[in-house]
């Protein structure tokens, strides 16, 4: 190809590259005056590239002359749509005073008449291949306006851009680059080849560059409404091969050639029309997915809002019933108590005794929600110090003791050793009570609870528990709840060496393999609980888990089948390591609202 095929190629690519990047975005949506102003000025672009491409290969100079004042008349106009379009980027309207619009376009004008008056360049002389015009005195009213205008959009440019934040952030910094990077050729060709190097036959290239900014903002202004870059590419390109094998038919030789050079671009014709029908497909297919993306986006949003709404309903309702509900359950006591009151009727007895424990169920019910949602909402108060579990587990059995005699458990701990975490003895407490309380609860023969403690490695708690995340997450969707941590992840990391263990071990009804994975969800029982003979919520584990989260611990559960008892085991940092775990809260973002200690249920209605 020789040097003038090379130049009417690029300006081809400028030219076709500018309009179809300006119809692309005009066809986006004709009505924003952005898109407008994009299209205005990637056509200016276009035109101003075609003159930029006559003046350098006109016959005569007096056409050289001439073609030259017309891409200083485009110039004028391009500067004016520069300016107005970064002022109004990317809003529908413009947002320039009419006044100031006034001032901008009028500008444009003067400069555009000075451009082709002999007042900018009053001849121009040409010697090999160097174009030299002599400017005249409308320079001095030309240069300062259009780089006035330059920098005016380039100041909005920048101070929209450090504004800004997000997606709109982005698309500014697009539209920087393209500039910068414009600028950067401009200057290279200008400055550099044309005055360092004396190399002037690289000013052809000149419309290229205008194209790398119109291509960056074309870019800006789609890429965040779902248009992708590839496509565009693509059609760009598609025209372009088309353009030059037309110019390669018109250019060529003789007969033969021109239609066997005719006949391939048949061929390369129908294989574009193919190529922009998938495109055009993939656009729409692009476009339901958006739709479908911004719809799902939007049902989430409400479904959080309305779990939010949820949970505080749930933390009010909860709030509000337990005074009500701790009254009746407190007077129905008073009054199967003998010595205060006296029933004479049996059959009332017995009934006010069947209210009385539904009132005691309701109470654990409630107390127990709102603990969960206090845990929800990072509203639980954690006051965490030295703790003796030795000590803790001893106070948890006395006091459950009893419980366990009725159902002929005997309770065995080893409390020779002193073993000390760093936790809050309360929620610990309350994880205890839970565990040791099933064990009595869900034990039907005599039997024995044993309650032990141990130090492991933490890699062994931590490959114990990648095993149960990891089956959990391969089953059922519905299962998964019970490994979504209620409680912030940093929470929940494990620190330190190693663990100290606690395992409470009984030979009660046991638990079926496949219920393991489900035991630790919100209100999950095993068994169909309307039939069951314990009575329980199904909270207490999902709590216990929780709160052995908040410890930095794990908790899980193994039984060998129904009828072969359950051990329950849950880990606990050692105390040596309670400045890592309080450098690590510290990052934990705390709630505005105002914590609260775990509710407690009434004293009768704990014996449940
Ligand atoms: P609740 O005891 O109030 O029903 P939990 O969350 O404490 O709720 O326990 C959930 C379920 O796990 C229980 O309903 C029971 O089916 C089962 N479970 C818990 N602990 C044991 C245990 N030690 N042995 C057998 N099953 C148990």
């Amino acid at each position: 190809m020789d040097k003038v095929l090379i130049e009417q190629t690029i300006t081809a690519i400028s030219v076709v590259g500018n309009l179809l990047l300006g119809y692309i975005v005009l066809v986006r949506d004709k009505k924003s005056a952005t898109n407008i102003l994009f299209f205005i000025f990637a056509l200016i672009s276009a035109l101003s590239s075609i003159a930029n491409y006559f003046s350098l290969h006109s016959a005569s100079e007096a056409s050289t002359l001439f073609w030259i004042r017309m891409v200083m008349f485009f110039a004028s106009y391009l500067a004016v749509a520069f300016y107005l379009f970064v002022d109004t980027f990317p809003k529908q309207k413009l947002s320039i005073s009419h006044f100031w619009l006034y001032i901008v376009v009028s500008l444009g004008i003067i400069n555009s008449i000075i451009a082709i008056s002999p007042l900018l360049f009053s001849s121009v002389s040409v010697s090999y291949a160097n174009i030299q015009p002599s400017p005249g005195l409308g320079m001095a009213f030309y240069m300062p306006t259009f780089i006035i205008l330059l920098v005016g959009g380039l100041y909005l440019l920048i101070r929209n851009y450090k504004r800004e934040q997000g997606d709109l952030k982005n698309q500014l910094k697009l539209l920087l680059w393209g500039l910068a990077l414009t600028f950067i050729f401009i200057v290279l060709i200008n400055v550099i080849f044309v005055n360092i190097f004396k190399v002037s036959s690289l000013q052809f290239l000149a419309g290229l560059f205008t194209l790398i900014y119109v291509s960056f903002t074309a870019y800006a202004i789609l890429k965040y409404r779902l248009f992708n870059i590839k496509i565009i590419l693509t059609e760009a390109a598609v025209v372009i091969i088309n353009v030059v094998l037309t110019v390669q038919i018109i250019t060529a030789n003789t007969i033969v050639e021109g239609l066997l050079r005719f006949l391939f671009e048949i061929l390369v014709f129908y294989g574009s029309y193919l190529l922009v029908k998938s495109v055009l497909r993939e656009i729409k297919f692009r476009q339901e997915l958006q739709q479908m993306a911004e719809q799902l986006a939007h049902a989430n949003a409400h479904l959080k809002e309305l779990d939010k709404m949820k949970t505080e309903f749930v933390s009010l309702a909860s709030h509000e019933l337990l005074t009500p509900v701790s009254a009746i359950e407190g007077y129905l006591s008073m009054m199967l108590d003998e010595h205060l009151a006296k029933v004479d009727d049996p059959k009332a007895v017995h009934y006010m005794d069947r209210v009385y424990n539904s009132a005691k169920r309701l109470a654990r019910l409630v107390t127990d929600m709102l603990n969960v949602s206090r845990i929800e909402e990072g509203r639980l108060l954690v006051e965490k110090r030295e703790v003796s579990l030795t000590g803790l587990i001893q106070q948890v059995i006395d006091e459950i003791k009893f419980k366990a005699e009725e159902k002929k458990q005997k309770i065995k701990f080893d409390s020779t050793n002193h073993w000390i975490t760093w936790g809050d003895p309360d929620k610990i407490k309350e994880v205890l009570i839970n565990l040791i309380g099933n064990s009595i609860k869900y034990s039907k023969n005599p039997g024995e609870i044993d309650v032990s403690i141990e130090i492991v490695p933490t890699q062994q708690v931590q490959e114990t528990w990648n095993g149960i995340e990891s089956s959990i997450k391969a089953g059922p969707l519905d299962d998964q709840e019970a490994i979504k941590s209620a409680v912030d992840e940093r929470l929940k990391r494990l620190v330190g060496e190693k663990q100290i263990l606690i395992h409470v071990k009984d030979q009660g009804i046991g638990i079926p393999k496949e219920e393991l994975p489900r035991l630790f969800k919100k209100f999950h029982r095993v068994g169909d609980y309307t039939t069951a003979e314990s009575q329980g919520t199904g909270l207490g584990l999902y709590i216990s888990r929780a709160l052995v989260e908040l410890h930095h611990g794990r908790i899980w559960a193994d039984s060998e089948g129904s009828g072969k008892g359950s051990t329950f085991t849950f880990s606990l940092p050692q105390v040596n390591v309670q400045k890592d775990i309080i450098d690590l809260e510290k990052q934990v973002p705390k709630t505005k609202e105002a914590l609260k200690p775990l509710a407690r249920p009434t004293k009768e209605a704990e014996e449940l």
